[in-house]
Parts: C-alpha cells; sequence; structure tokens
C-alpha cells in the first residue's frame, strides 16, 4: 500500500521494477503526477490518420494532450517511456468473454496478485482495457470488478451479463456436458419458461448490477444421441428484450441457426454475440435487414475456423460488412481457453474483407459508442481516460500486430508489461 505523498511516479518506477510482476500498489494512487509516451506512431482513431514520432502526456487517469512531438510540450520533470518504434492505439475492447473457468471461482476469497496475474494471462496481455463477459456467474463476476475497482486487482473495465437467459430445459449440450458442476448449477438459474419469468430475470441481475442481457435464443440440445437446436419462444425473447431496453440495457443473443438470427432481429434484439453456424441459409437481403435494425455482430470467427463450414460462417461476415453491418470484436475467451490461438481472430477478420480502420473500429469505437464509454474510452484524445494499448509493430501494415501487445494502461495505470519491453529511467 502507498504511503500519503508518495508520488505516483515514484510507484510507477517501483512497478517497472517488478518485471511484469504487478504490484497493488495504486489503491491510493494520487492523480495529480503526470507521465508521457513518447516516439510511438499513434493511430487517434479509426480513418484519422497516424501521428509519427507521437506524444501523449497523462494527468493521472486522464490523457491531457497527443500529438506530434514537435507540437506537444512534455512537463518539465516528469517520467516518460520511451517507445519508438512502437505503435499506440486505443485501449481495445473485447466484447465476448466469459469469467467461467474454474480459477475464478470465489473470487472474493482470492488473493488480489492472483487474479491480477489471471487477468494479465487472460485479458491484459493482449491489451484489452474493456470487456464484457457475456455469461458468467453474476455474484462472482461482481466481486472480481469490486476488486478491479477498488485497485487491489489490475484488469480491465467490466461489463457483465451474469446469467444467461435459456429457454425450458434448453442449457446447451455443450455447457452442460464440459463445464464445472457448480457452475453449471448457477447457469441453471436462467432458465425462463415464461414472458414473466423473463421480466423477472433481467429486472432481478439488473438491480443486482448486471450491464447487459443475453439471450441463448437458439440453443443445441443433445436428444436420442442427436445434436438439435432448440429456440426460446419469441414472447419470451421479447419480453426479455422489452425489459432490458426499458432499463436502457442492450440485449445480446446466442443465435446458433439462421433461425435464431431471425429471431432476435423479430424480439429487437442488439447484438449477435456470434455468426449463425448454418452459413448455407444466410443471404445479403437478411444482412439488409440486420442492418437497418441496427444489429452489431460479433463474429467470433476462430471459435468456428475448424468447423467445416468456416467458409459460410466467414461468407456470413464478409455479406454484413459489405451492406454497412456493424461489426465488434470479441472471441469467446474464458469459454475458449487456449488464450494465445484467438489472436488469429485478426487474420480472419481481415480475410472476411475487414480493413485496418474497420478492425480498428470494431476494437474501439464500435463497442465504446455501444456501450456508452464514447466520451471515456475508444479513441486517444484529450480529456478521454488514459486507456491504451502499445503494439510492437504497426497493425496498419499488418493487423496481426494487434497481437503483440508490449504495454497496457487503464485509466493511467500499467495493467500489463511484456518482459521484453525496457522502458528504462
Ligand atoms: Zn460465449
Amino acid at each position: 500500500m502507498m504511503r500519503s505523498g508518495f508520488s505516483r511516479a515514484a510507484a510507477f518506477l517501483l512497478l517497472l521494477t517488478a518485471s511484469g510482476v504487478y504490484r497493488p500498489f495504486f489503491a491510493q494512487q494520487k492523480s495529480d503526477s503526470r507521465l508521457a509516451l513518447t516516439g510511438a506512431r499513434i493511430y487517434p482513431a479509426p480513418g484519422l490518420k497516424p501521428i509519427d514520432d507521437g506524444v501523449v502526456v497523462m494527468a493521472g487517469d486522464k490523457i491531457a494532450s497527443v500529438g506530434a512531438a514537435s507540437n506537444v510540450k512534455i512537463p518539465a520533470g516528469i517520467k516518460t517511456i520511451d517507445c519508438t518504434g512502437k505503435t499506440l492505439v486505443a485501449g481495445l475492447w473485447n466484447a465476448h468473454v466469459h469469467f467461467i473457468e474454474p480459477k475464478w471461482n470465489n473470487a472474493a476469497d482470492l488473493p488480489d496478485e492472483q487474479l491480477t496475474r489471471q487477468m494479465q494471462e487472460m485479458l491484459s496481455q493482449y491489451g484489452f482495457t474493456s470487456v464484457v463477459d457475456t455469461g458468467s456467474p453474476l455474484d462472482n463476476t461482481l466481486a472480481l470488478r469490486r476488486k478491479i475497482a477498488a485497485g487491489k486487482v489490475a484488469g480491465p473495465r467490466i461489463l457483465t451479463a451474469g446469467m444467461i437467459l435459456f429457454p425450458q430445459d434448453g442449457l446447451p449440450y455443450y455447457l452442460t456436458e464440459s463445464t464445472p458442476s457448480d457452475v453449471i448449477k448457477k447457469f441453471a438459474e436462467g432458465e425462463v419458461r415464461t414472458p414473466e419469468d423473463a421480466v423477472r430475470l433481467v429486472d432481478k441481475q439488473i438491480a443486482e448490477g448486471a450491464d447487459i442481457v443475453k439471450l441463448y435464443i437458439v440453443t443445441w440440445l443433445r436428444r436420442d444421441g442427436k445434436i438439435q437446436p432448440q429456440a426460446m419462444p419469441l414472447s419470451v425473447a421479447k419480453a426479455a428484450a422489452e425489459e432490458a431496453h426499458r432499463k436502457g440495457k442492450l440485449v445480446f443473443a446466442h443465435p446458433s441457426t439462421i433461425e435464431g438470427v431471425k429471431l432476435a432481429l423479430a424480439s429487437h434484439v442488439d447484438v449477435l454475440a456470434h455468426t449463425a453456424e448454418d452459413g448455407e441459409n444466410w443471404n445479403d437481403a437478411l444482412a439488409t435487414q440486420l442492418q437497418a435494425a441496427h444489429v452489431t455482430m460479433i463474429p467470433t470467427l476462430t471459435l468456428f475456423s475448424h468447423d467445416s463450414q468456416f467458409n459460410l460462417i466467414m461468407n456470413e461476415v464478409k455479406s454484413y460488412q459489405s451492406v454497412g453491418g456493424q461489426i465488434m470484436f470479441g472471441t469467446d475467451i474464458g469459454y475458449l481457453t487456449d488464450y494465445g490461438s484467438l489472436t488469429k481472430e485478426y487474420h480472419y477478420l481481415a480475410l472476411a474483407g475487414l480493413s485496418f480502420p474497420q478492425i480498428l473500429a470494431a476494437l474501439t469505437t464500435v463497442p465504446s459508442n455501444r456501450f456508452g464509454f464514447a466520451d471515456r474510452t475508444g479513441r486517444v484524445k484529450a480529456g478521454m481516460d488514459a486507456d491504451l494499448t502499445l503494439l510492437e509493430s504497426d497493425p496498419g501494415q499488418d493487423v496481426s500486430a494487434f497481437s503483440h501487445v508490449a504495454l497496457t494502461m487503464r485509466e493511467g495505470r500499467i495493467i500489463y508489461r511484456s518482459k521484453t519491453f525496457h522502458v528504462g529511467q
């Protein structure tokens, strides 16, 4: 714990000596000290020209100024980190994650340093400063979030759905057959048989702190040895979405199939948490309808990359981007536990036809606008939260550069530093 009067800069240097190990020093961190990142190429926002030899000056948890070295005055005496040769973008969002692995259980009682390490392994080392948890035991994820907010654990901003709403007897087989039984028992609380059930559960979870509502609008069940889809009744999905919207919350749906996509459209769902698995039934007319309804798609292409129909699933994303549909980045990390393999998502999005500015938007401005954080994060701009991701190379040249992170900062605090990034004094 910091002594009062101990400067933020000094605390920062202590952190840097800790070779990648994060110290929970910042609970009482002062916000009046300053730090500057110098020398990087900066992409201030998607579609804007990069700034070469850029400087970002931070004051506490905010960005104070941004510009070329020739235009930005670095206040005398503040700490600087030389980022020459690297590329700086706004802190990245991952809008499809889960905190359901057993290692997150009883978060309230786990050591803070362990949780920080787990956050780094799953999220911070990949540059994520904001994440959307699309289904996990709500009380546990709220405990995690409280520890981060209190400065005890270093990690991203977390928005959460809490329990996923699913139709009667409709918890998908891939969860019931693979997830630890205590988590499944919790998940069972999400069963909604009637519109009244749906409204009750939406109200309860929002009252407890949930930020979004997630529906298994079509799920997969194993019946008589065969995998079959099961849909949520339209009246139930509609009731859940209406109630969520009445409370100002976005609704995500796991569609599974094109039937699920259509049901999502009919229920006024805001976000498709995945593409549909039966891509042969997709067409551009459906894409146009979804675009007109302002539905945001999270492709999670890596999740489907071993599917024999992968080219058809990829085609849904191609089709959606070609009609101007909104696409948001997410990987289902945390449900998928081979974290490193999920960095292939950048490559797949590029294959699906997304340009570098579109991929950067899917990682920054699209989610920050969608979730109501446009005035705080998503751009490298004075007045915004100092949420920043420093990349080893330029994603404008090769989008795989998004996978190699040197430094992740959230609200002016370092939450991850690569072991090979030596910042000196
Ligand atoms: Zn998921």
